[in-house]
Protein backbone atom coordinates (compact mmCIF):
# COMPACT_ATOMS: atom_id res chain seq x y z
CA UNK A 1 0.00 0.00 0.00
CA UNK A 2 1.64 3.51 -0.86
CA UNK A 3 1.27 6.41 1.80
CA UNK A 4 -0.72 8.31 -0.02
CA UNK A 5 -3.18 6.47 -0.14
CA UNK A 6 -3.18 5.49 3.42
CA UNK A 7 -3.08 8.79 4.33
CA UNK A 8 -6.25 9.20 2.27
CA UNK A 9 -7.45 6.39 4.30
CA UNK A 10 -6.93 7.68 7.26
CA UNK A 11 -8.35 11.22 6.56
CA UNK A 12 -11.63 9.03 5.67
CA UNK A 13 -11.48 7.80 9.28
CA UNK A 14 -11.04 10.91 10.77
CA UNK A 15 -13.94 12.23 13.48
CA UNK A 16 -15.88 14.61 11.99
CA UNK A 17 -16.68 15.87 15.46
CA UNK A 18 -13.40 15.24 17.30
CA UNK A 19 -11.03 14.86 14.69
CA UNK A 20 -9.45 12.20 15.94
CA UNK A 21 -8.41 9.49 13.17
CA UNK A 22 -8.76 5.97 13.28
CA UNK A 23 -6.88 3.58 10.88
CA UNK A 24 -10.09 1.63 10.32
CA UNK A 25 -13.41 3.00 9.31
CA UNK A 26 -14.74 -0.13 12.17
CA UNK A 27 -12.96 1.82 14.74
CA UNK A 28 -14.33 5.29 13.71
CA UNK A 29 -18.12 3.63 14.11
CA UNK A 30 -16.61 2.28 17.18
CA UNK A 31 -15.82 5.75 18.65
CA UNK A 32 -19.00 7.12 17.63
CA UNK A 33 -20.98 4.63 19.28
CA UNK A 34 -19.48 5.46 22.55
CA UNK A 35 -18.49 9.28 22.05
CA UNK A 36 -21.96 10.83 22.07
CA UNK A 37 -20.92 14.02 20.03
CA UNK A 38 -23.61 16.31 18.96
CA UNK A 39 -24.31 19.96 17.81
CA UNK A 40 -24.83 20.71 21.57
CA UNK A 41 -21.24 20.23 22.81
CA UNK A 42 -18.72 23.43 23.37
CA UNK A 43 -17.22 23.99 19.63
CA UNK A 44 -14.46 25.54 18.61
CA UNK A 45 -15.50 28.75 16.33
CA UNK A 46 -12.47 28.71 14.20
CA UNK A 47 -11.78 24.89 13.28
CA UNK A 48 -15.12 23.65 14.23
CA UNK A 49 -13.76 20.83 16.22
CA UNK A 50 -16.43 20.07 19.03
CA UNK A 51 -14.69 19.34 22.71
CA UNK A 52 -16.56 17.38 25.51
CA UNK A 53 -16.24 20.45 28.14
CA UNK A 54 -15.52 24.00 27.97
CA UNK A 55 -12.55 23.37 29.89
CA UNK A 56 -10.96 21.37 27.19
CA UNK A 57 -12.50 24.38 24.62
CA UNK A 58 -10.24 26.73 27.07
CA UNK A 59 -7.02 24.48 26.42
CA UNK A 60 -7.57 23.91 22.55
CA UNK A 61 -7.61 27.94 22.37
CA UNK A 62 -5.86 29.10 25.23
CA UNK A 63 -3.25 27.12 27.35
CA UNK A 64 -3.46 23.66 26.92
CA UNK A 65 -0.50 21.75 26.52
CA UNK A 66 -1.36 21.27 22.98
CA UNK A 67 -3.32 24.52 21.67
CA UNK A 68 -4.03 24.41 18.15
CA UNK A 69 -1.22 26.97 16.98
CA UNK A 70 -3.78 28.79 14.62
CA UNK A 71 -6.98 28.66 16.83
CA UNK A 72 -4.85 30.28 19.14
CA UNK A 73 -3.85 32.85 17.09
CA UNK A 74 -7.06 34.07 15.66
CA UNK A 75 -8.51 33.41 19.32
CA UNK A 76 -5.93 35.82 20.77
CA UNK A 77 -7.17 38.43 18.47
CA UNK A 78 -10.94 38.19 18.10
CA UNK A 79 -12.09 35.47 21.28
CA UNK A 80 -13.75 35.83 24.28
CA UNK A 81 -11.79 34.74 27.31
CA UNK A 82 -15.27 34.30 28.98
CA UNK A 83 -17.63 32.72 26.99
CA UNK A 84 -14.79 31.52 24.42
CA UNK A 85 -16.74 32.79 21.55
CA UNK A 86 -15.04 33.98 18.05
CA UNK A 87 -16.22 37.18 17.27
CA UNK A 88 -15.80 39.31 13.82
CA UNK A 89 -12.84 41.60 15.02
CA UNK A 90 -11.15 42.59 17.62
CA UNK A 91 -13.19 45.96 17.94
CA UNK A 92 -16.35 44.06 18.33
CA UNK A 93 -14.42 41.22 20.92
CA UNK A 94 -14.08 44.54 22.89
CA UNK A 95 -17.66 45.71 23.05
CA UNK A 96 -18.77 42.12 23.66
CA UNK A 97 -16.66 40.78 25.93
CA UNK A 98 -18.17 44.22 27.61
CA UNK A 99 -21.18 42.49 27.83
CA UNK A 100 -19.64 39.18 28.33
CA UNK A 101 -18.26 39.73 31.70
CA UNK A 102 -19.81 40.34 35.04
CA UNK A 103 -19.15 42.29 37.94
CA UNK A 104 -19.70 41.47 41.12
CA UNK A 105 -20.42 45.19 42.36
CA UNK A 106 -24.26 44.87 41.47
CA UNK A 107 -24.48 41.42 43.79
CA UNK A 108 -22.30 42.43 46.44
CA UNK A 109 -24.35 45.64 46.97
CA UNK A 110 -27.70 43.24 47.10
CA UNK A 111 -26.48 41.14 49.21
CA UNK A 112 -24.90 43.47 51.64
CA UNK A 113 -28.59 44.84 52.14
CA UNK A 114 -30.05 40.96 51.98
CA UNK A 115 -28.34 40.59 54.97
CA UNK A 116 -29.64 43.23 56.86
CA UNK A 117 -32.70 41.16 56.75
CA UNK A 118 -35.08 38.17 56.19
CA UNK A 119 -36.52 37.95 52.91
CA UNK A 120 -39.72 36.00 52.67
CA UNK A 121 -41.87 36.22 49.17
CA UNK A 122 -41.92 32.17 49.42
CA UNK A 123 -45.85 32.34 49.28
CA UNK A 124 -46.47 35.15 47.33
CA UNK A 125 -43.88 34.86 44.52
CA UNK A 126 -45.49 35.70 41.03
CA UNK A 127 -43.41 34.66 38.55
CA UNK A 128 -43.20 36.32 34.46
CA UNK A 129 -42.32 33.61 32.27
CA UNK A 130 -40.30 31.00 32.88
CA UNK A 131 -39.95 29.48 36.42
CA UNK A 132 -36.45 29.31 37.48
CA UNK A 133 -34.96 29.51 40.68
CA UNK A 134 -31.20 29.07 41.86
CA UNK A 135 -30.72 28.19 45.35
CA UNK A 136 -27.69 28.11 47.89
CA UNK A 137 -27.31 27.37 51.17
CA UNK A 138 -24.25 28.12 53.74
CA UNK A 139 -23.36 25.41 56.14
CA UNK A 140 -22.34 25.87 60.21
CA UNK A 141 -20.90 22.76 61.93
CA UNK A 142 -21.99 20.20 64.61
CA UNK A 143 -20.76 17.33 65.66
CA UNK A 144 -18.09 17.25 67.95
CA UNK A 145 -15.39 18.07 65.79
CA UNK A 146 -17.79 20.68 64.08
CA UNK A 147 -17.15 18.65 60.82
CA UNK A 148 -21.18 17.78 60.04
CA UNK A 149 -22.12 20.32 57.66
CA UNK A 150 -25.71 21.94 59.04
CA UNK A 151 -27.82 24.43 56.88
CA UNK A 152 -28.08 27.95 58.90
CA UNK A 153 -28.58 29.93 55.96
CA UNK A 154 -30.89 29.63 52.61
CA UNK A 155 -31.18 31.88 49.66
CA UNK A 156 -33.82 31.51 46.64
CA UNK A 157 -33.43 34.00 43.52
CA UNK A 158 -35.43 34.63 40.45
CA UNK A 159 -34.08 34.39 37.42
CA UNK A 160 -33.93 38.09 37.57
CA UNK A 161 -31.69 38.16 40.52
CA UNK A 162 -34.35 38.85 42.91
CA UNK A 163 -34.83 37.32 46.08
CA UNK A 164 -37.57 35.49 46.73
CA UNK A 165 -36.32 33.59 49.98
CA UNK A 166 -33.47 34.65 52.23
CA UNK A 167 -33.13 33.48 55.93
CA UNK A 168 -31.24 32.02 58.95
CA UNK A 169 -32.47 27.83 59.17
CA UNK A 170 -32.06 26.38 62.64
CA UNK A 171 -30.36 23.37 62.99
CA UNK A 172 -31.27 20.21 64.01
CA UNK A 173 -28.87 19.66 66.18
CA UNK A 174 -26.32 22.16 68.44
CA UNK A 175 -23.87 23.79 66.38
CA UNK A 176 -20.26 23.76 67.52
CA UNK A 177 -18.57 25.33 64.82
CA UNK A 178 -19.75 28.55 63.61
CA UNK A 179 -17.31 29.17 60.76
CA UNK A 180 -17.81 32.83 61.35
CA UNK A 181 -14.99 33.93 59.24
CA UNK A 182 -16.83 32.67 56.26
CA UNK A 183 -20.60 32.54 57.27
CA UNK A 184 -20.86 35.26 59.45
CA UNK A 185 -23.11 33.23 61.01
CA UNK A 186 -23.10 34.15 65.38
CA UNK A 187 -25.33 32.22 67.65
CA UNK A 188 -27.37 35.26 68.24
CA UNK A 189 -28.82 34.64 64.31
CA UNK A 190 -29.89 31.57 64.79
CA UNK A 191 -31.87 31.70 68.18
CA UNK A 192 -35.11 32.07 66.86
CA UNK A 193 -34.53 31.19 63.12
CA UNK A 194 -36.90 29.10 61.47
CA UNK A 195 -36.24 25.20 62.21
CA UNK A 196 -34.71 23.23 59.20
CA UNK A 197 -38.05 21.01 59.32
CA UNK A 198 -40.30 23.65 58.58
CA UNK A 199 -37.99 25.54 56.12
CA UNK A 200 -37.70 22.18 54.36
CA UNK A 201 -41.41 22.04 53.87
CA UNK A 202 -42.05 25.77 52.53
CA UNK A 203 -39.41 25.01 50.04
CA UNK A 204 -40.50 22.07 48.60
CA UNK A 205 -44.14 23.88 48.39
CA UNK A 206 -42.55 26.27 46.33
CA UNK A 207 -40.56 23.99 44.32
CA UNK A 208 -43.65 21.91 43.65
CA UNK A 209 -45.29 25.06 42.83
CA UNK A 210 -48.69 22.96 43.39
CA UNK A 211 -47.92 19.85 41.19
CA UNK A 212 -47.24 16.52 42.80
CA UNK A 213 -44.11 15.61 43.25
CA UNK A 214 -44.49 12.00 41.03
CA UNK A 215 -46.15 14.55 38.74
CA UNK A 216 -43.49 16.07 37.74
CA UNK A 217 -42.18 16.16 33.93
CA UNK A 218 -39.32 17.65 32.76
CA UNK A 219 -41.49 19.79 29.95
CA UNK A 220 -45.27 21.46 30.88
CA UNK A 221 -45.34 20.37 34.26
CA UNK A 222 -46.27 23.74 37.04
CA UNK A 223 -42.58 22.48 39.10
CA UNK A 224 -39.90 25.04 38.98
CA UNK A 225 -36.30 24.32 37.33
CA UNK A 226 -33.91 24.20 39.94
CA UNK A 227 -30.24 25.64 39.55
CA UNK A 228 -27.46 25.33 41.77
CA UNK A 229 -24.05 24.43 42.32
CA UNK A 230 -23.50 20.71 44.38
CA UNK A 231 -27.22 21.15 44.92
CA UNK A 232 -27.24 17.28 46.38
CA UNK A 233 -25.23 18.23 49.22
CA UNK A 234 -27.67 21.60 50.11
CA UNK A 235 -31.12 19.49 49.65
CA UNK A 236 -29.46 16.78 51.59
CA UNK A 237 -28.92 19.18 54.56
CA UNK A 238 -31.92 20.31 53.92
CA UNK A 239 -33.80 16.72 54.26
CA UNK A 240 -35.31 17.76 51.14
CA UNK A 241 -36.06 15.71 47.90
CA UNK A 242 -36.40 16.96 44.23
CA UNK A 243 -36.75 14.91 41.03
CA UNK A 244 -33.66 15.06 39.28
CA UNK A 245 -35.29 15.93 36.05
CA UNK A 246 -36.29 19.62 36.99
CA UNK A 247 -32.65 20.01 38.44
CA UNK A 248 -29.87 21.97 36.87
CA UNK A 249 -26.30 22.01 38.43
CA UNK A 250 -23.66 23.66 37.82
CA UNK A 251 -21.48 21.04 39.22
CA UNK A 252 -22.60 18.24 37.35
CA UNK A 253 -23.21 19.72 34.15
CA UNK A 254 -20.88 18.07 31.53
CA UNK A 255 -20.01 20.89 29.58
CA UNK A 256 -19.27 22.92 32.83
CA UNK A 257 -16.74 20.05 34.56
CA UNK A 258 -13.37 19.03 34.32
CA UNK A 259 -11.52 17.41 31.59
CA UNK A 260 -11.43 14.43 34.20
CA UNK A 261 -14.90 14.76 34.89
CA UNK A 262 -14.71 15.97 38.11
CA UNK A 263 -16.68 18.95 39.32
CA UNK A 264 -15.42 22.73 39.32
CA UNK A 265 -16.05 24.77 41.86
CA UNK A 266 -18.28 27.65 41.58
CA UNK A 267 -15.53 30.15 42.58
CA UNK A 268 -13.49 28.83 39.53
CA UNK A 269 -16.24 28.75 37.50
CA UNK A 270 -17.37 32.36 38.01
CA UNK A 271 -14.07 33.54 37.97
CA UNK A 272 -13.67 31.74 34.27
CA UNK A 273 -16.79 32.18 32.80
CA UNK A 274 -18.32 35.78 34.19
CA UNK A 275 -14.78 37.31 35.47
CA UNK A 276 -15.53 38.26 38.62
CA UNK A 277 -14.54 36.67 42.21
CA UNK A 278 -17.05 35.65 44.97
CA UNK A 279 -16.62 33.54 47.75
CA UNK A 280 -13.94 35.91 49.60
CA UNK A 281 -14.61 36.87 53.32
CA UNK A 282 -17.77 36.18 54.89
CA UNK A 283 -19.90 34.58 52.29
CA UNK A 284 -23.77 35.00 51.58
CA UNK A 285 -25.75 32.07 49.48
CA UNK A 286 -27.01 35.05 47.41
CA UNK A 287 -23.85 35.56 45.66
CA UNK A 288 -23.78 31.54 44.94
CA UNK A 289 -27.55 31.92 43.86
CA UNK A 290 -26.53 34.71 41.26
CA UNK A 291 -23.29 32.89 39.94
CA UNK A 292 -25.15 29.69 39.33
CA UNK A 293 -28.41 31.92 37.89
CA UNK A 294 -26.21 33.46 35.75
CA UNK A 295 -24.03 30.22 34.36
CA UNK A 296 -27.04 28.53 33.82
CA UNK A 297 -28.71 31.50 31.81
CA UNK A 298 -25.58 31.98 29.54
CA UNK A 299 -25.42 27.87 29.07
CA UNK A 300 -29.56 28.14 28.39
CA UNK A 301 -28.89 30.88 25.64
CA UNK A 302 -26.39 28.64 23.53
CA UNK A 303 -27.33 28.50 20.03
CA UNK A 304 -27.66 25.54 19.21
CA UNK A 305 -29.68 23.88 16.19
CA UNK A 306 -32.92 21.79 17.47
CA UNK A 307 -33.73 18.47 16.87
CA UNK A 308 -36.57 16.33 17.30
CA UNK A 309 -35.01 13.98 19.49
CA UNK A 310 -31.92 15.42 20.92
CA UNK A 311 -30.87 12.46 22.91
CA UNK A 312 -29.36 9.80 22.74
CA UNK A 313 -31.77 7.80 25.47
CA UNK A 314 -34.41 9.23 23.26
CA UNK A 315 -36.30 5.74 22.13
CA UNK A 316 -36.44 7.07 18.39
CA UNK A 317 -32.30 7.44 18.40
CA UNK A 318 -32.02 3.69 19.99
CA UNK A 319 -31.08 1.80 17.36
CA UNK A 320 -28.61 4.59 14.97
CA UNK A 321 -25.49 3.15 16.04
CA UNK A 322 -26.97 -0.57 16.86
CA UNK A 323 -24.34 -3.65 16.37
CA UNK A 324 -26.88 -4.93 13.81
CA UNK A 325 -26.02 -1.53 11.73
CA UNK A 326 -22.44 -2.32 11.09
CA UNK A 327 -22.01 -2.35 7.35
CA UNK A 328 -24.46 0.23 6.80
CA UNK A 329 -22.44 2.75 9.35
CA UNK A 330 -19.05 1.43 8.03
CA UNK A 331 -20.06 2.98 4.41
CA UNK A 332 -21.24 6.00 6.05
CA UNK A 333 -18.91 9.12 6.09
CA UNK A 334 -18.01 10.54 8.86
CA UNK A 335 -20.34 13.81 8.59
CA UNK A 336 -23.29 11.17 7.59
CA UNK A 337 -22.25 9.99 10.84
CA UNK A 338 -22.46 12.81 13.22
CA UNK A 339 -25.53 13.60 11.74
CA UNK A 340 -27.16 10.94 13.46
CA UNK A 341 -25.06 11.02 16.40
CA UNK A 342 -26.94 12.39 19.69
CA UNK A 343 -25.68 13.67 23.11
CA UNK A 344 -25.59 11.70 26.49
CA UNK A 345 -26.51 14.80 28.62
CA UNK A 346 -29.77 16.66 28.60
CA UNK A 347 -28.61 20.06 26.75
CA UNK A 348 -29.58 23.47 28.80
CA UNK A 349 -30.06 25.04 25.96
CA UNK A 350 -33.48 22.51 25.58
CA UNK A 351 -35.22 24.80 28.47
CA UNK A 352 -35.27 27.97 26.17
ZN1 LIG B 1 -14.78 12.08 17.93
ZN1 LIG C 1 -27.60 22.65 23.30
ZN1 LIG D 1 -9.95 25.18 16.74
ZN1 LIG E 1 -18.24 36.18 25.57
Amino acid sequence: MDSRYESMETLRNKCAACYRQFNKMEHLVEHMRTSFHSGHEPMCGICRKHCRSFESLREHLIAGPLPKQECKNIFNIRGCRFCLAILDSSNTRRVHEGRCQFSNVNSGLISRFASMGIHDQLDNYRARGTQVVALACKMVGGGSDGSLDMCARVCIIDEYENIIFHTYVKPPLPVTNYRYESTGIRPEHLKDAMPVKQVQKRIREFLCNGEAMWKIRPKGSKARILVGHGLDHDLDRLQLDYPSIVIRDTAKYPPLMKTSKLSNSLKYLTQAYLGYDIQTGIQDPYDDCVATMRLYMRMRSQAHRKEDYPLASDPQNRNNFALSRQRELERMNPEEMLEISRSDYYCWCLDS
